[in-house]
């Protein structure tokens, strides 16, 4: 889940700053001598306006201009650039366990009970807006706004319909993103939407779901081996070590050979007793440094290359198992973290909201795109409206604003580039030793 980000690098604000300050102060140095020989130095009651004042409003209009391109105009409002975003290049990462099943454990029976009698009738396909909060009832505002967005993005006609989900009441603020249904247009259209997992518009951002479910890729997050290094080699090795335990694990093999169901993603020529094994070899492992306790942790996170299975509650299954089995190594007992990272971003399940992948895409938000709740807050501090909130985990990390990724960006310098980038950020933990 890499991004590179070096490829589409924003312009290096630290060295046009720095151009400019060279360029400002060669002009004082010009006007100073200019002023030397045209008014020699008798002149003490009214000193003439010297040519500094007019190099500086020449240099604050070139400064406003410079501020005014980042944003462009949609529909009479001004938009930052950085709201208007391209999908990166090879695309969005997915959205891991944000899947139709996960979304719609949270919505009421009665809801459910509707969607379905929709999707009989027709397609249908599931947004999940970022940022909502959940928690409190969804302003009639903002289903009109999704729907004119939705609406625009794929020019639908006027049957087109969107409405939320009513929601199994959340325990917490972070754990439960609100789904919207699409529908009365055509599969086609719709699917449209449905080709990307995530969007981005001046107005609104959110994931689509196909309401064709299918189980997720992400398994669960290893904690537990304190000692291990975060290097790919351990990444395999890990791997080798629950592959090796799912494929003689009696629960799993017992789960695995019941019903052939569980295992029909498989090539069909799979004989029975070599079920585990094949599944074992999908097994995948990814570290991820996150922080408890005030304390830097490596917890591995376990994926699927593929699916074994096209039914999701038997991967639901598998899971619950998975996540029963103790992973013994030497350098301790490997065991599934009870419950998972909620990102509060894109929804995913396999990391804190600090480390979505997500804020790396670059040109991602500066700012929470819910605009009422930025009207609410645009009284406040302009660098308090980061829409970063610590994670379950404790991280905390810098706001997500285009100068600090333009910093990431170039760190790839010097050690004292480095210092400058990263001066007044502390609690990232992107600096280099
Ligand atoms: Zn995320």
């Amino acid at each position: 889940m890499d991004l590179t980000i070096a490829g589409s690098a924003p312009p290096n604000n630290n060295k046009r700053k720095r151009e400019n300050e060279g360029k400002h102060g060669k002009e004082d140095r010009g006007s100073d001598s200019d002023s030397d020989s045209d008014h020699p130095e008798t002149e003490t009651d009214t000193p003439k306006p010297s040519k500094a004042p007019k190099d500086l409003t020449k240099d604050f209009r070139k400064l406003k201009i410079e501020k005014m391109a980042k944003f462009t105009s949609v529909a009479g409002d001004l938009i930052h650039r950085s709201q208007l975003t391209p999908a990166p290049a090879g695309g969005f990462p997915a959205i891991q366990s944000d899947s139709l099943t996960a979304i719609m454990e949270n919505v009421t029976p009665q809801t459910n009970v509707l969607w379905g009698e929709e999707k009989k009738k027709g397609s249908i396909l599931i947004i999940v807006p970022h940022y909502l909060d959940a928690t409190v009832p969804v302003q009639h505002n903002y289903v009109k706004l999704l729907q004119a967005t939705t609406k625009g993005l794929i020019k639908a006609g006027d049957s087109f319909k969107i409405f939320p989900a009513t929601l199994i009441k959340a325990k917490t603020k972070h754990t439960t993103p609100l789904p919207f249904i699409l529908y009365g247009e055509e599969a086609d259209k719709l699917n449209i939407l449905g080709t990307q997992p995530m969007w981005i518009t001046p107005t609104v951002s959110f994931s689509a779901i196909l309401a064709t479910a299918t189980p997720s890729l992400f398994i669960c997050t290893l904690e537990g081996y304190y000692e291990l290094d975060p290097t790919e080699a351990n990444e395999k090795s890990v791997g080798d070590t629950v592959g090796r335990e799912l494929a003689t694990n009696a629960e799993i093999i017992k789960w695995a050979q019941y019903e052939p169901e569980r295992y029909n993603a498989l090539p069909a020529a799979t004989p029975l007793h070599k079920v585990t094994e094949e599944i074992a070899k999908l097994i995948t492992v990814r570290h991820l440094k996150v922080v408890e306790r005030q304390q830097e942790v490596i917890v591995w996170r376990l994926y699927l290359t593929k699916h074994f299975t096209s039914r999701p509650e038997y991967f639901k299954q598998f899971v619950e198992k998975v996540c029963a089995i103790t992973f013994q190594r030497l350098e301790g007992a490997g065991k599934a973290k009870k419950t998972n990272y909620e990102c509060a971003c894109c929804h995913g399940r396999d990391h804190p909201t600090g480390l979505c992948p997500y804020k790396q895409v670059p040109g991602f938000f500066d700012r929470d795109p819910n605009s009422y709740r930025q009207a609410m807050e645009a009284k406040q501090d302009a660098a308090s409206t980061s829409i970063q909130s610590a994670g379950p985990s404790g991280v905390s990390i810098p706001a997500n604003n285009n100068s600090s990724r333009g910093h990431f960006v170039s760190i790839v310098g010097t050690e004292a580039g480095d210092r400058k980038a990263f001066k007044g950020k502390r609690g990232t933990k992107r600096r280099r030793t």
